[in-house]
This record gives structure tokens, C-alpha cells and sequence, in this order.
């Protein structure tokens, strides 16, 4: 054991909100210093905009939830804000330390401050190391045979299944070495993350519970309760039956490698099949950062440029139409309102209303990404993009631009009785099954007996989605033509 005179090092806490499997903790650990647990509040490390309202929820709880673990271990976690290098600099100069350490983040707005900031540090003589863990591999590690990037997710796919597993996940330390002086930490209230004037995300703890323990116990369940199956099952909103641990990756309260862990050697159990589909989803993930780490305008620029001769409409009514869930399509506004209520939705419904969104109302997917990235827990700056993109067809192998959902059909094979409409449009509760996917055809007699008046209690469609599906592949024919 290193004196206590031993210069401390800094672990910057950042994406990565955990103490298992956390390579930058672990080698600080071992290194035998005394440890400053740092987690600054970088307002321009945004990037893409400012945090999201969900999230500066969910990242207050968070923060709370590491805070607490670090206690347990005799540590505790110090809160700083503005620009990560001044914050650093001032801290390494209260507390002589000599060493940074961190975990790597892999959107361009982070990439740019760490290079910034390593090589700032350096020229200082201070020990700037950064760790991977974020992603099972490196985004620069799975090239193409030509050393290109992937643009098509299934040789990506085969490339990471074959190129070994990833490196063993970490056990967290029993108990760390917290520095004798440690700087003085702001007062996480003072940040104010979490909804002042109204509190919109009251129903959140229904789903969620911030921080490592919460994204155990979920990852626990799933393998428990809903991994056998899941390849049949994860297409169906109303099942329990994925594991709802994007919030806690995005914010790196489990790492990518101790899931894929968690997985292996369940074939007594669990189908070989459902393991695999799960494991190829986190791997839509990994091509998600690949995809970003290579083409960093990913959340801004569409990929294929064809796109942006594309003639969006700019409608406002139906744009908020679409966030209030009341566009007279009972999967949309099921699916806008699960978004607000749970700051989370189920992937086939975050596919529909993307879908609706683009095509039947020609509105530009950078729009509906931004409320997304306001509204998800789990808003990911790689995930988010990517799979704008893909539904939009303006992305890496991306979805075609013909393939558009029908709105009604796709809530009937989905959710064929209306459980899950039910649960989030509540003036069609007592609709049969028949028509609660279509109330606009539901005959007079029927939506009286289920207390529904189209246009005063539910909206009637905002579009017809037939007339709105040819206006939007006349609008793609007419940027292929002048391509
Ligand atoms: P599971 O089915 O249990 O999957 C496990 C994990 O695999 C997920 O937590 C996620 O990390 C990853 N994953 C699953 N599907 C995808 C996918 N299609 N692309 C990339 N990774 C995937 N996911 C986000 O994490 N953040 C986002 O901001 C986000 N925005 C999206 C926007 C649109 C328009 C669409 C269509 C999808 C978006 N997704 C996003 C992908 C997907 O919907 C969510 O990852 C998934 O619903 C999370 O639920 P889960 O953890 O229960 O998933």
C-alpha cells in the first residue's frame, strides 16, 4: 500500500457511471493511489445540443446512485461543472495530483475535448490515460478487408462474432482509497436536473431505477424472465420481453462486455437462437458507434446524400400533433405517449412513428431525432442518429425509402388485441379489438357504446395514410429524378 503522502490521480467519471467493469477505476485502483472520484458537468460537451430533459433526470439519480456505491467503498463522489480542462487544471493544482484517468467516449463532441485535453496534460507531466469498455471493441478495430469502414450491419456483424470475444469483464474493488484532501464538491441540487415546474417524469420510477444496481437488476430479470423467446416476443409492445437496459448503457451504469457476459453458457436454459438475436442487437449498437466514430455528422447530414434534395414539409400542427400523441392513429399516439409518459419506447413503435413522422407527414427526420433526444431516457447519440437514418432510408444500410409503415396494420399484427393502446390512449380503453386500431371505421353505434366522439374525446386521422404514402414516394421519385 502506496503512503499516504502519495500523489492522488483523478478518475473522471464520465459515460460510464459504475464501478463494475470499469477499467479506469480498476487501474487507478491498482496503481495504489489515492483515488479523487470527479464528475463534471460540461455544458459543451453536448455536442449535439444540451441534455435532454429526460435525461438530466435520469442523470441527477444516477449521479446519487455512484455517489452512494462510493460511500459503501469509503469513497465519495466530487461534482464539478464548466469546461472539463479549467476544471481538471484547477483541481490538479489544489490537490497535486498527477495522473487523469478515464474511460473513452466515442460521439465527436467527447473525442475532440479528450484529445484536446490528453495532450494539454501531457505537456504538463500529468499521466492522462484513457481506458476502453464503453463498446465490447474499438470502433477503429473492425475494418473491412479493403481497411474501410462497414456501411452494411451483417459483415459487421460476422466481423465481431469472429473476431473474438471481448475482454472479460471487471469485478469492482471492495474497497478504494479515497484521497485525504479532496476538493470541494458542488451540491448535485444546485444543477437542477430535475423538473421544476411541473413534474412530468413522476410516472418515470414506475420503469426505471437509475444507476448500477437498478441496470443489474433489470439485466437480472431479463435473463430470468424474458431472454427464452425474445426473438419471437421482441416485437410485440405490450410483452414484457426486452430487457429495457438502454438508459442504463447510455449512461454506462453496465458495461456492453459483463451483458454479453451474462449471456453465455444459458443454452440449457435459453435458445440458442434468442441469445444470439440479443447479442446481434447490442451488436446494432456497436455498429451504431461505428457508424458515428466514422462519420461524425451522422446526427445532422444524411448519410446518402440524395437525401437532401429532399423537399420537407414544415408543418407545425401536425409536428406537435405527433408529439402529443393525437394524430388519430391509435399505434402512434400510444407509442408518443409512452415516450412522454415513460421516457422510453418500445422499439417496433419508435420504428412506426419514425416511419409516420418522415413519410406520411414528410416532416425531416432531424426533427423528430431532436425530441427524441429531449424525451428518451435512453437518448444515445450514435443509437438515435443511426436509426433516424435507417428509417428514413437516408442512412448506412438503411431501411428503404418505399417501405412505409401503415400505421393500422402494423398496430393489428403488433398489437393484435389493443393491450398496448389501451394502456397509453385511455379514451379507447373500452373499444373492442376490432376497431381499436382503426376507430375511424368503427361504426357509429360502437364508439358511442365506448364513449368515444371522433374529433372531441380522439382526433380523426390527421392524414390518410394511402393519399400520404403517394404524396411521400412522388416526393422521393422527384429527388431521385433530379439526382
Ligand atoms: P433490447 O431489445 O433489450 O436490446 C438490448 C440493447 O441493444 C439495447 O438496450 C440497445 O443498447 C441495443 N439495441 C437494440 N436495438 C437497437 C437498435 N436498433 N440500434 C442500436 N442499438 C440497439 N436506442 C438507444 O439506445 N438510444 C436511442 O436514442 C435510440 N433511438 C432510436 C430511435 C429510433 C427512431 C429507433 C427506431 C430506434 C432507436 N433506438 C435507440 C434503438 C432501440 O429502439 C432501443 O435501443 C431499444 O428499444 C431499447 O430497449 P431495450 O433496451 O429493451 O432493447
Amino acid at each position: 500500500m502506496a503512503k499516504d503522502t502519495a500523489k492522488p490521480v483523478i478518475l473522471w467519471f464520465r459515460k460510464d457511471l459504475r464501478l463494475d467493469d470499469n477499467r479506469a477505476l480498476d487501474a487507478a485502483h491498482r496503481s495504489g493511489r489515492p483515488i479523487i472520484p470527479l464528475y463534471i458537468s460540461e455544458p459543451e460537451a453536448a455536442g449535439t445540443g444540451p441534455l435532454g430533459a429526460a435525461q438530466a433526470w435520469w442523470l441527477h439519480h444516477s449521479l446519487e446512485a455512484l455517489d452512494r456505491s462510493l460511500r459503501k467503498r469509503r469513497s465519495r463522489l466530487v461534482l464539478a461543472s464548466g469546461e472539463a480542462f479549467e476544471v481538471l487544471r484547477a483541481f490538479i493544482r489544489e490537490s497535486g495530483a498527477e495522473a487523469v484517468f478515464w474511460n473513452r467516449r466515442y460521439d465527436p463532441a467527447g473525442i475532440s475535448i479528450d484529445v484536446r485535453i490528453k495532450h494539454e496534460l501531457e505537456k504538463q507531466a500529468i499521466e492522462a490515460r484513457s481506458f476502453g469498455g464503453q463498446l465490447l471493441h474499438e470502433p477503429s478495430r473492425l475494418m473491412t478487408g479493403n481497411g474501410t469502414p462497414y456501411r452494411v450491419y451483417t459483415p459487421f456483424w460476422r466481423a465481431l462474432e469472429g473476431g473474438g470475444e471481448p475482454e472479460p469483464p471487471l469485478e469492482a474493488p471492495a474497497k478504494l482509497r479515497l484521497a485525504s484532501q479532496l476538493p470541494k464538491s458542488e451540491a448535485l441540487e444546485s444543477w437542477k436536473l430535475l423538473p421544476t415546474k411541473r413534474d412530468w417524469a413522476g410516472d418515470f420510477t414506475d420503469l426505471w431505477t437509475p444507476g448500477e444496481e437498478g441496470a443489474h437488476e433489470k439485466l437480472r430479470a431479463f435473463i430470468e424472465d424474458a431472454l427464452d423467446g425474445y426473438k419471437e416476443n421482441r416485437d410485440y409492445p405490450a410483452r414484457p420481453a426486452t430487457s429495457m437496459l438502454s438508459p442504463h448503457l447510455a449512461f454506462g451504469e453496465i458495461s456492453p462486455a459483463r451483458i454479453w457476459d451474462a449471456t453465455r453458457g444459458l443454452s440449457k436454459r435459453v435458445a440458442a437462437a434468442d441469445v444470439v438475436h440479443f447479442r446481434k442487437e447490442i451488436a446494432w449498437r456497436e455498429f451504431s458507434y461505428h457508424l458515428l466514430f466514422h462519420f461524425p455528422r451522422l446526427a445532422s447530414n444524411n448519410w446518402n446524400e440524395r437525401f437532401d434534395g429532399f423537399e420537407w414539409r414544415s408543418d407545425d400542427d401536425d409536428f406537435r400533433a405527433w408529439r402529443r400523441g393525437m394524430t388519430g392513429y391509435p399505434i402512434i399516439d400510444a407509442g408518443m405517449r409512452q415516450l412522454w409518459r415513460h421516457g422510453w419506447m418500445h422499439n417496433r413503435v419508435r420504428m412506426i412513428v419514425a416511419s409516420f413522422l418522415i413519410k406520411d407527414l414528410m416532416i425531416d427526420w432531424r426533427r423528430g431525432e431532436a425530441w427524441f433526444r429531449d424525451t428518451l431516457v435512453d437518448a444515445d447519440p450514435a443509437n438515435n442518429a443511426a436509426s433516424w437514418q435507417w428509417v428514413a432510408g437516408s442512412g448506412a444500410d438503411a431501411s428503404p425509402f418505399f417501405r412505409i409503415f401503415n400505421p393500422v396494420l402494423q398496430g393489428e399484427k403488433f398489437d393484435p388485441d389493443g393491450k398496448y393502446v389501451r394502456s397509453y390512449v385511455p379514451e379507447l380503453r373500452e373499444l373492442g379489438a376490432k376497431y381499436i386500431h382503426r376507430p375511424f371505421e368503427a361504426p357509429r353505434s360502437m364508439l358511442d357504446e365506448a364513449g368515444i366522439a371522433l374529433g372531441q374525446t380522439y382526433p380523426k386521422p390527421i392524414v390518410d395514410h394511402a393519399l400520404a404514402r403517394n404524396r411521400a414516394l412522388a416526393a422521393y421519385n422527384a429527388t431521385r429524378d433530379a439526382a
